[in-house]
This record gives structure tokens, C-alpha cells and sequence, in this order.
């Protein structure tokens, strides 16, 4: 079984359920006794996003290559970043780290064409939903056409990520926000919609939505998985 090296904290309320899926599924595959051999580095992710709503991503970077770097000097063979936001970095971290990087939109993305859907909307942190990094790989490497919300529903969805998800806080109120901005997404031709921040999957289920949910927090976990049992 290979080390998978996880890049976490960001916030830790994602990277535990990264840590019991991972498990899970290597039990599922492999038997009861067995579980996953990993490595996570966990930050302080108070720091963290006050950088990335400095917008000072060269510090960020430097933060995520430090995290590549211990998990690899640990033994780490494969890197995961246990969120999607800072997938924006992810040409920092691999051109500084030789591991292979499993980027969290690939999985997604396969999963999403397997099921037939082309049209989808994209739920996360503005980041995530503003910038190309994301919403370019779903496009560019998948055929992807990629909706977000509009402006307004875009900043409820932002802060409820990082007033409540990450400190553990979930809401009726905020669960009935998501699915109110799901159903304007699927008004507006959403196929499928891509839960494409780590921490939406412990607010919105399958009963909030119309159409399919592509959770990035379980996909990434199972390509984990694949990776960490592939040859
Ligand atoms: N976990 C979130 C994500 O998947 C947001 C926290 C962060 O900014 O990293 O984007």
C-alpha cells in the first residue's frame, strides 16, 4: 500500500471526514483489520484564511510547500490537498515537491461525465467559484460548462462556508440557503451541481437538491484510495 501524504486542517472539520472515508473505504476493499497508512499535516487554519482574504497567495504558497515537504520527508508517495481552494496553488506545490499530486477536480470531473451530465453548477468558496483555477480544469481538461450562483447567492454561500462550516456550525437555516441557491442553479439548466468545497457535504444532502450531488470530499477520498492500492 502506498502513503498517501494529506494536506489538512482547512479546515479539520473536512480533513476528519477525509480521514473516516479514506478508512472506510480501505476496509471495504481490503477487509475488516485493514486501514489506511497516511500521513496528514494539519495547519492552523485562522492564519490561513485571513491570507486568503488578504489575497496574499505567495504566502499561501509558501505555506502549502512547507506541508508538501514535511509529508514528503515523512514517507508520503502521493499528496492530496484536503481542500478545494487551495488547488489554486497547485503549480506552486508541484513544481516544488516531485510527489504526484492528486488534484481534487479530476475525480470530481470523471465522475460527473460517467454519469452523463455536461451542464453543472459549482457551489464552494468564492475562490473557487470566481477564479479560473477550478472552474478552467472542469472546462479545459473535461468539457465541462460550468454555472455559479450569481453574485448574491455567491457570498451567502462564501460566508457560510467560513462562518459556520468550518467552525462546525450547521444550520436548518443555512442548509435551506443552499437549497434554495441550488434550485436558482438548476432553474438556470444545472445538470448535476459539484459540492466543491470540502465542508458543504456536512450541510446539504441529496434530499436538498433536485438533481445529482458530486460531493469533491468523498470522490477525493476514494481516488485516494485507488491511488493508495494502485499497483
Ligand atoms: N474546505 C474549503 C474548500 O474546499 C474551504 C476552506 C479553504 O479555504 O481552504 O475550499
Amino acid at each position: 500500500m502506498k502513503t498517501l501524504g494529506l494536506i489538512g486542517g482547512m479546515s479539520w472539520e473536512s480533513s476528519a471526514q477525509y480521514y473516516r472515508l479514506i478508512n472506510e473505504e480501505v476496509r471495504r476493499r481490503l477487509g475488516a483489520a485493514h486501514s489506511a497508512q497516511l500521513l496528514m499535516w494539519s495547519v492552523d487554519f485562522a492564519p490561513i484564511k485571513q491570507l486568503q482574504h488578504d489575497g496574499d497567495w505567495d504566502a499561501l504558497a509558501r505555506h502549502m510547500v512547507d506541508a508538501a515537504e514535511r509529508l514528503q520527508a515523512g514517507g508520503a508517495d502521493v499528496l492530496l490537498i484536503c481542500t478545494n481552494t487551495m488547488h489554486a496553488l497547485t503549480a506552486q506545490i508541484e513544481a516544488a515537491c516531485p510527489l504526484p499530486l492528486l488534484h481534487i477536480a479530476d475525480p470530481t470531473a470523471t465522475a460527473v461525465v460517467a454519469a452523463g451530465w455536461r451542464r453543472v453548477g459549482l457551489l464552494g468558496t468564492a475562490f473557487t467559484m470566481e477564479q479560473d483555477f477550478y472552474r478552467g480544469r472542469l472546462a479545459g481538461r473535461f468539457g465541462l460548462e460550468v454555472l455559479v450562483p450569481e453574485a448574491e447567492d455567491r457570498q451567502q454561500v462564501h460566508d457560510i462556508i467560513y462562518q459556520e462550516l468550518i467552525a462546525g456550525v450547521v444550520s436548518e437555516r443555512s442548509r435551506q440557503v443552499y437549497a434554495d441557491v441550488i434550485a436558482r442553479l438548476v432553474a438556470r439548466g444545472a445538470e448535476a451541481i459539484i459540492l466543491g468545497c470540502t465542508e458543504i457535504m456536512l450541510l446539504v444532502r441529496p434530499q436538498d437538491s433536485a438533481v445529482p450531488l458530486f460531493d469533491t470530499t468523498s470522490l477525493h477520498a476514494q481516488a485516494a484510495v485507488d491511488a493508495a492500492l494502485a499497483g
